[in-house]
Parts: C-alpha cells; structure tokens; sequence
C-alpha cells in the first residue's frame, strides 16, 4: 500500500495479547497471570486501546490472538474484540484470524461459537500425547482432552488447525517423539509447531534441573531428536519452513508469524505486545496492572521504543532469515542493509555450504536441517564479522 508519505508498505499484522492462564505451566516464561476475575478490567482497557491506538497507513491481513491462553476468554468475548478491532482498522477481506487453544478449555459447542465469532485458523496446544510428560510440563489437560479439542475444531468446521508438540524433555526417546508425531499427524494437521524444551531462567522446570530432580537430555540426544522431527514431518508431507515449524502447503503457512520473519509491520495490543513500524519497535508494560492503570490515565501503554537502525537491522535479517527455509535473500538483503550479503560474507557461507550446513543459489542462502541444528553458533559466525563492516 503506498501511504501519504511515499512510503511503500507491505500488509501488516494485528496481535493480540491474552494474558491470562488457569495455571503456570513449568516452562513458560511468557507473561501470562492466573488471577481470571481481571478479565472484565482487562477486555475493557484492551478496547480502549484499540480506539486510542492511531490507526497505521496499512492494511492488515492477520489478526493473531496469543497469550497467556486466549481461549479462556469467552466466545462471546472473542467475537466483540474482533468486532472492535475491524471496526477500528483497515483489514483485507481474506483476513487469517488465528487463535491459540488450550485443549483444557473449550468444547465443540466454543469452538463453534470461536469460528462464528471469526476465528478461521486454530493451534492447538496439546504438547505431548503422553500423560507423564504432561505432567511434568505441568499441563492443565490430559492427552484425551487434547484429542477431543482436535476432534471438536474438525466437527466445528475449522479446516485450518495447526497442533503444537514440545519434545526433548527428560528421558524422551526416539520411540517416544515418532509416537507423539504419529498420533498429531493422523489428525492431519495443515500445520504443525514442534518447539523443542527449553529451560529458561525462574521457570519451575529449571529450578527442578538446579536442584538436580530432572536431568536434561544431553546436546546430542537433543540433536537426534531436532532431525528426528524434521525427517519424520518431511516423509510425511509436511514443509519445514521455519526451525520449529512445519505446512502441508504454502497457505497454511502461518501467515502472521512469517511476518515477524520478514520485517513486515505489525501492531501488538495488550500488556508486554510488541509492534514494529519501520524502523520503530515498541512494546507495552509487561505487568496488567500497569497497563490497566496507563489506559484508566488516557495513556498509551507504551513502555518502551527503540529505533531499528542498520546495524540491528542487519542482525536481525540475518538471526531471522536463518531461521527460515527462505533463508536471506541476496536482493532484499541488500535493499534492507544497503550491503551485498554474498560480498560481505563469501568466504563463510561457500564453507558453510560445502561443509552441508547451508544451500546456496544465485538468489538466496538458507541453512539445510543440519544447519538449523546449529542456528545460534552459525549466526554467531555472521556476527563475529560484523565488527568490520
Ligand atoms: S498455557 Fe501457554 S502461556 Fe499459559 S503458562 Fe502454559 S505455556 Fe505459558
């Protein structure tokens, strides 16, 4: 779209913030309170948001409803959100409206209520069809509610259901994994996320592995099961087009999440969202209450911005676009960065090439599944050379 200013835009992407949980999961670090009778305050300042938020010389076609764990909303508040929101901003008539789903808290009929209120795309956090990993994940569900939340989406009409799976917990074998891949893909996903577990600081898991009641999978069991995943997805028609995430074609590629891949614009609502258009990024409060009180004070709840200048540009075209099977591209690298990627970086990327870890073509480089494997220190390799740019 060209804006007023000459400026040329691609569409942009809505995003929304739930941030509430009926429990913590032990791995999450996503901000996200259990407290739920803050709903009503929340939706409320959420909506006064959206009309104090200036709307942006964008269309957007992706609205993405993420958390904490929006389906604990209900239905009905779902519906007058989307409702608020395209009322508010310009959107395209194909819109994909995404949604992530805790199987412990819908039911055919909300679910049918969620696609009448909108919602044309669901992921469904199901994580492990074990019950013992679920536990330990500290899951609020079973592996039965998850199949019946995936059965449920199918009755309710939803086509475009994504499942999510995490692997690489403690003791999980190679047996285990294609057990959890088979049982997700005979449900016959059109996408599919396979993050792998990771310990973050002050999370309850990584607690529990300092106190030594957990022991990690060690880097090479882990590695086995990264390609695992990838070997598997691929024998059975799936894209691998971003490290932890998997299409059976292009359109079912998440179209909301590839635009933070791609520096494409997107507006975050809600506490701890991030936005980002060109070249300012911003985020909001990270805490409810101060987002709530900023908004009740007729104030954006904006707690910090940052311009995106070409040296963090640059990183982030590299950090990204390695994360995907699109990998950088030459012309658009050099558009964005105002420097030739293949000049600047021969040496490194022909030896990342014959050594397997990278495809190089006349337009693009992207890293193989083997180089995915090792996406922090090949990035880290680009960065060490950034100094002599
Ligand atoms: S449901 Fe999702 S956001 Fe909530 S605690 Fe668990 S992983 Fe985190």
């Amino acid at each position: 779209m060209k804006c007023s200013n000459g400026a040329v835009y691609k569409t942009g992407g809505l995003y929304i913030h739930i941030p509430f949980c009926i429990r913590k999961c032990r791995y999450c670090d996503f901000y996200s309170i259990t407290d739920l009778s803050m709903i009503p305050d929340f939706i409320a300042a959420l909506k006064q948001e959206i009309e104090m938020t200036q709307a942006p010389p964008i269309a957007f076609d992706t609205l993405f409803f993420g958390g904490g764990t929006p389906s604990v909303l209900d239905a009905a508040d779902i519906g007058s959100i989307v409702e608020t929101v395209l009322n508010r901003f310009q959107f395209n008539a194909d819109i994909e409206i995404s949604m992530e789903i805790n199987p412990g808290t819908v039911d055919v009929h909300k679910l049918k209520a969620l696609l009448t209120a909108g919602v044309n795309r669901i992921t469904i956090g199901a994580q492990s069809f074990q019950e013992s990993e679920l536990a330990l994940l500290g899951r609020i569900h079973t592996a039965a509610d998850s199949v019946s939340a995936i059965r449920g989406a199918r009755r309710a009409g939803f086509d475009n259901i994504g499942i999510d799976l995490i692997y690489g917990t403690p003791g999980q074998s190679k047996t285990g994994l294609i057990r959890d891949l088979e049982m997700a893909v005979s449900f016959e996903p059109a996408h599919l996320s396979c993050y792998m577990l990771t310990y973050e600081p002050g999370t309850l898991i990584d607690e529990m592995r300092r106190r030594g009641d957990i022991e990690p999978l060690g880097e090479s069991d882990a590695a086995a099961l990264f390609e695992l995943a990838g070997e598997y997805t691929a024998s059975r028609g799936y894209i691998h087009y971003e490290i932890s995430n998997f299409a059976t074609s292009d359109a079912y590629k998440s179209r909301h999440n590839s635009k933070y891949w791609s520096f494409a614009p997107y507006i975050g609502l809600g506490p701890a969202a991030h936005s980002f258009i060109e070249p300012v990024r911003y985020w909001n409060h990270g805490f409810l209450k101060a987002y709530i009180n900023s908004i009740l004070q007729k104030k954006r709840p904006i707690e910090q911005r940052e311009i995106i200048d070409r040296e963090k540009r640059l990183l982030e075209a590299i950090y990204l676009g390695l994360r995907t099977s699109r990998g950088v591209e030459f012309d658009e690298f050099e558009r964005m960065c105002g420097l030739s990627f293949t000049k600047r970086f021969h040496d490194l990327i022909h030896e990342l090439a014959e050594n397997g870890f990278a495809s190089l073509s006349k337009d693009r480089f992207a890293l193989t599944l083997k180089g995915m494997l090792f996406h922090e220190a090949v990035v880290d390799r680009f960065f060490y050379r950034l100094p002599e740019i």
